[in-house]
């Protein structure tokens, strides 16, 4: 090891409540999940301020996942690997084809669905696509009572793609709802690794279905990985007034909208091209969403 460098201090709970404890006398110790993303930064290795450890893999609690009847339930520490094997039964092609796009077979067997969505400052695909499904996460916050909360995941961030939780809560589970009944069509799309190119990624989400010759209960979700996570109540109520056939000036007004909160919404020194290429893309979906629903 060189100079100067101490081995931090590894604490490894074994239920949620001591890992809770482990972080109220450790202020400073991180939660460590699968490690992919905390060994990827810069400054990792080698590091004099090295934070102690508070490993959650010996928490079997948050390993387990299963089917409900409208839910599927998972632990925050199964990985994306475990999500796709127990989802390929029961997601959608699209879904399942999203959420594979993720990194590499290394990294999906080693990544966590907590890690995925607790990232402190850098929005990857599983916060996207889980928040466009509206699905639900369990957190328990780090305090004495450590109680217990579920928010919605897109409650998770502030605009600018900032974990609102960084530590002062552990993620415990997530519900994704897999209604196998409702008519709600998903669609997702990532331009370029948000981990390696993360100025230049888009992530695009959308849920919404079809009802009487119109859009109906749009969910949108875009996020630029180091910049923005961006729904909109007021821009999903939008989406909501189109009817088809979807025009090309209806189109092109609901592309000015986003590209005027997106700019809004950014971090500051964000490449411009970048939302110019999450406008395009929203364009390009509802260009095809039309264009499936002229085809019958
Ligand atoms: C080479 C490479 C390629 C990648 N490609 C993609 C890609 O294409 N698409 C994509 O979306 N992502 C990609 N990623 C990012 C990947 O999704 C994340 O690295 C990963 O999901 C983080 O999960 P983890 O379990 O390893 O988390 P860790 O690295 O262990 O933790 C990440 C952060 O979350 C915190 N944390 C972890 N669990 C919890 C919890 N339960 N509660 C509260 N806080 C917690 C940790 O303290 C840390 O701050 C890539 C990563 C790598 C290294």
């Amino acid at each position: 090891m060189p100079e100067g460098l101490r081995s931090p201090t590894v604490f490894t709970p074994k239920t949620v409540s001591e890992a809770i404890t482990n972080k109220l006398k450790n202020q400073d110790a991180r939660f460590w999940a699968g490690g992919t993303y905390i060994m990827s930064r810069p400054n990792f290795y080698p590091n004099p301020n090295q934070r102690d450890i508070i490993s959650l893999s010996g928490i079997q609690d948050l390993s387990r996942i299963y089917h409900a009847d409208r839910y599927l339930e998972a632990g925050a520490m199964v990985t994306i690997q475990q999500l796709m094997t127990m989802g390929s039964f029961i997601f959608s092609k699209e879904l399942y084809n999203a959420i594979s796009t993720i990194g590499s077979s290394v990294i999906r067997n080693q990544a966590t669905l907590g890690g995925s969505l607790c990232t402190s400052d850098r929005r990857f695909t599983m916060s996207c696509v889980l928040a466009t499904l509206n699905a639900q996460a369990e957190i328990r916050m780090v305090s004495k009572a450590a109680t217990a909360r579920w928010v919605p995941v897109s409650k998770l961030y502030d605009r600018k793609g900032n974990f609102l939780f960084a530590d002062s809560a552990l993620l415990t589970k997530i519900r994704i709802p897999t209604d196998s009944s409702s008519q709600m069509q998903f669609i997702s799309r990532t331009l370029d690794s948000p981990m390696l190119n993360p100025s230049e990624a888009v992530i695009l989400g959308l849920q919404y279905s079809v009802s009487q010759g119109g859009v109906t209960s749009p969910s949108l979700c875009i996020t630029l990985p180091n910049s923005c996570f961006y729904m909109s109540q007021d821009f999903d109520n939008l989406l909501s007034t189109l009817t088809f056939p979807i025009t090309q000036d209806k189109i092109q007004k609901v592309s000015r909208r986003l590209a005027s909160d997106l700019h809004l919404s950014v971090r500051q020194n964000t490449n411009k091209l970048q939302i110019e290429r999450a406008v395009r893309l929203l364009e390009v979906i509802l260009t095809e969403i039309n264009t499936n629903y002229l085809a019958g």
